[in-house]
């Protein structure tokens, strides 16, 4: 008889338990083109609660950018309605909206988007010069954030002096600095190879673990299988909606950790 394979899992919260961080009802977008207009979302509801990972996939063009940017609370929506973390967001200014995404999102970039002369470490610390934090306070916590990641001896690194994995990593740590309700990562793999991709996953893992509420646009069905649970769009809409009931585990997949503050996988690989 053979063997029954083995799938690593993680535990999943209980989202019966947890309170809505997301709470989308019948959101639609419209963007309006000379005399065209184009119907990106078509009535999206769901909800996401703390603690949850969730995969968006779906086609190109079936709205999940347009979707992310209006959770993101970069864009607004031209009718429903969408509460982040309690909040009812379709009415704000602007200027409301942006205050709002400093005080509770954290994003993840397909690109990074370091500021390029700037050290990881003040990378690390700008959304709280946004916020208003003190500096010495700024300092400390950025330093956390870093080592958090694996990457606390390379704080005064500059993006070009680090490896791509690297510089994702510390697009993490400035997303967590200010203890967002909400991550938001938009095809976060989408520019490293598949090792750095499982090694990005894995701190996401780590982060969803200590309870972080993470939604990522991907490509990828790989990367998906990381997530707790999957929404795939379609056309505007909503095609399908699951839970993974057994997500992979990235450190499982990865081997032994190699010691990321000494060398790199691009470093290794050179030798
Ligand atoms: P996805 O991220 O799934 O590829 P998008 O949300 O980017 O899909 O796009 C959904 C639809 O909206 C597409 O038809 C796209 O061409 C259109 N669209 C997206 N952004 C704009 C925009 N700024 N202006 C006009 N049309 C847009
Ligand atoms: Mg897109």
């Amino acid at each position: 008889m053979p063997s029954p394979t083995i799938i690593p899992s993680v535990v999943l919260p209980s989202p019966a338990l947890d309170p809505p961080v997301i709470s989308v009802t019948d959101l639609h977008k419209d963007y309006r083109l000379a005399s065209n207009v184009v119907h990106a979302l078509r009535g999206v509801s769901l909800e996401v609660r703390a603690g949850e990972f969730v995969a968006i996939m779906g086609p190109s063009g079936s709205g999940k950018s347009t979707f992310m940017n209006l959770i993101g609370c970069l864009d607004r929506p031209s009718r429903g309605s969408y509460r982040l973390d309690g909040q009812e967001v379709a009415d704000l200014s602007r200027t409301q909206l942006a205050s709002l995404r400093n005080d509770k999102l954290g994003f993840i970039f397909q690109g990074f988007l370091l500021l390029p002369r700037m050290s990881a470490i003040d990378n690390v610390m700008l959304p709280m010069v946004y916020a208003g934090v003190p500096s010495r306070l700024r300092r400390e916590r950025a330093c956390a954030a870093l080592e958090a990641v694996g990457l606390g001896a390379r704080a005064q690194h500059r993006p070009n002096e680090l490896s791509g994995g690297q510089q994702q990593r510390v697009a993490i740590a400035r997303a967590l600095v200010n203890d967002p309700a909400l991550i938001l990562a938009d095809e976060p793999t989408g520019n490293l190879d598949s090792r750095t991709s499982i090694e990005i996953m894995a701190i996401l893992q780590r982060l969803n673990a200590d309870r972080a509420t993470i939604v990522l646009v991907t490509h990828e069905p790989d990367v998906a299988t990381y997530c707790s649970r999957t929404v795939v769009f379609k056309d505007g809409s909503v095609l399908s909606d699951q839970p993974n009931r057994h997500p992979a585990r990235a450190s499982d997949m990865l081997g032994p950790r190699p010691d990321d503050d000494n060398e790199t996988t691009a470093e290794r690989e050179a030798a």
